[in-house]
């Protein structure tokens, strides 16, 4: 099992999950060329993808799938909600519909996508059941749900938002609606909210944590790392544990 942020941030997110013998994308936030080239640097045939999956519209989850779409022709999932929200002129080759809540299965892989709280049309995020354990994928999270702590529960791989330290936001440069929107429930995912659902979480098979969509000008990796440490009793024990980036891709393999 490989887990890999390509990118992950405010500016474009983009994570690898391969597991089973499938890569699969979830999310297209950075362009076609940086994926392709990314995913080549890390010894993987951008041929090999077998789907992608969207969270949502905002464009720093869907900059890229446009082209890498055309590109490569593999599936494209998201919902009608979602889709009718891009308004793009350009089109998804080869998309694929489904209901949230609702599990559907792709080449023999279960994936259940859970409908996260985020100011977009249709946002959710995903819970991949595989025979190495389950994935989950939880990003532009306004506030951690009944649904969404279920999906996590017992997961062995779990990328999640640790989008902003609560203090940096307050006073940070952002004007205050945009402070109002990212704090809100709607909106992102703080570290101490994230702290709070890993402390409270099953972490028993937990092997694998990726912290990301951080905030560039409200966060910080250190505190990020500091905060997640202390909702683990200060000891990761077996779970390794990496920081998304913007820019550079980060690795995690079991
Ligand atoms: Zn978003
Ligand atoms: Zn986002």
């Amino acid at each position: 099992m490989r887990i890999i942020s390509l990118a992950s941030g405010s500016s474009g997110n983009c994570y690898l999950i391969s597991a089973e013998g499938k890569n699969f994308l979830v999310d297209c936030g950075i362009s076609a060329r940086k994926i392709t080239t990314g995913l080549a640097d890390l010894g993987i045939a951008p041929e090999t993808l077998d789907a992608v999956f969207i969270t949502h519209e905002h464009t720093d989850h869907i900059s890229g799938v446009f082209v890498l779409s055309k590109r490569l022709g593999m599936p494209v999932y998201m919902t009608p909600k979602t889709y009718y929200a891009v308004k793009a002129s350009r089109k998804i080759e080869n998309l694929r519909f489904f209901t949230p809540e609702e599990r559907f299965s792709h080449d023999k892989i279960e994936i259940l996508p859970f409908r996260v709280p985020h100011d977009a049309a249709d946002p959710v995020g995903y819970k991949f059941f595989t025979d190495e354990g389950d994935i989950v994928v939880a990003t532009d999270c306004g506030k951690i749900t009944d649904g969404v702590a279920s999906a996590i529960d017992g997961a062995r791989a779990l990328v999640l938002e640790s989008n902003h330290d609560k203090k940096m936001l307050e006073c940070g440069p952002y004007p205050p609606h945009l402070k109002v929107r990212i704090a809100g429930e709607f909106g992102h995912l703080s570290n101490a909210e994230a702290a709070t659902l890993l402390c409270n979480m099953n972490r028993s098979n937990l092997s694998a944590l990726l912290l990301g969509h951080l905030s560039r000008s409200n966060n910080l990796p250190n505190i990020v790392m500091d905060e997640a440490l202390s909702a683990f009793g200060g000891d990761f024990h077996t779970t390794a544990v990496q920081i998304g980036d913007q820019f550079a891709p980060r690795e995690l393999r079991l």
